[in-house]
């Protein structure tokens, strides 16, 4: 296993003589911590674990705060598979359905489905991306993704356990050296061909310097500092008074009348919040509800 300081951890790489750059990532307690909500299957660990390290590589370059949302529908035997990370490097997620369901490779439980690719910037600008889910692997659906958006050859390599996730991106820059064309793409098919040659355990157990020299010491990469990942939700008591505000005020003193409080948990972390009376902006007035 790796050392500690190169789990949870995203690394950006630029390849010296092409126009080529890269993001890798191993995720450990960070992801087992989203998994630690809810009894999911084998298969479901390992495909939250895929969407997670996906989502992580995809974020690593955003150029402004905000967040990109992974999320996969379908009505196979999962509903809904969602993970999302913030420009932060906060990630958190979660899987409805049958969540004890098993397959022989983890897409199978969204099979016939769509993924759909959130960007959001903080003051809500928000940029949203669909593809199928048809080619059998999620890296797949991400290739397809980018090939459509930003028309920049991408490719993904995914791994996942139980217990722990890593993923390798490479994207071709637009072009800023001069060369043909051909020499262009000459370059984007050897880093692919050597990339193809990495194995689901070297990703998930090799510290990411040492992956990256054996895999490309023939055309050098720089590898910048890593950024830590981390476990987060941004739920908060505030935002769930919030929500909890926008519901007619009649049913808000139901609510309160029923349990003489009302709980508000979040489904994704588990955090529970809890309002009485006089937490309630509408209810806090008027004595007595009942
Ligand atoms: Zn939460």
């Amino acid at each position: 296993m790796s050392a500690l300081s190169d789990t949870d951890a995203s690394q950006r790489f630029l390849f010296a003589d092409a126009d080529i750059r890269g993001e890798s990532v191993v995720l450990d307690t960070a992801l087992q911590q989203v998994l630690a909500r809810h009894d999911y299957s084998a298969t479901v660990r390992a495909l939250l674990g895929e969407f997670a390290a996906a989502v992580v590589l995809i974020s690593n370059n955003l150029k402004y705060r905000g967040r990109i949302t992974l999320q996969a529908r379908s009505s196979e035997s999962l509903s809904l598979v969602m993970v999302e990370c913030t420009s932060d490097l906060q990630i958190r997620g979660i899987a409805r359905g049958q969540l004890d369901a098993v397959a022989a490779a983890p897409l199978d439980l969204l099979r016939g489905g769509q993924l759909v690719i959130t960007m959001e910037r903080e003051q809500n600008q928000r940029y949203q991306g669909i593809v199928a889910l048809g080619s059998g692997s999620l890296a797949g659906a991400l290739e397809d993704y980018f090939q459509q958006s930003e028309q920049l050859h991408t490719r993904f390599w995914l791994a996942a356990t139980t217990e722990r996730a890593a993923g390798m991106m490479l994207q071709q820059l637009p072009a800023q050296r001069r060369q043909t064309a051909e020499a262009r793409e000459d370059q984007w098919q050897t880093a692919c061909v050597l990339a193809d040659t990495v194995t689901p355990t070297e990703q998930l157990e090799l510290p990411p310097a040492t992956l990256l020299h054996r895999l490309f010491h023939e055309t050098p990469v720089r590898i910048f500092e890593p950024r830590p990942v981390m476990f987060g939700c941004p739920c908060s008591r505030e935002r769930s008074l919030n929500a909890l505000s926008l519901l007619p005020e009649a049913e808000q003193a139901e609510l309160l009348a029923e349990q003489g409080c009302i709980t508000m948990d979040c489904e994704i972390c588990g955090a529970q919040y809890r309002f009485v009376q006089t937490d309630i902006p509408a209810l806090a007035e008027k004595g007595r509800v009942h």
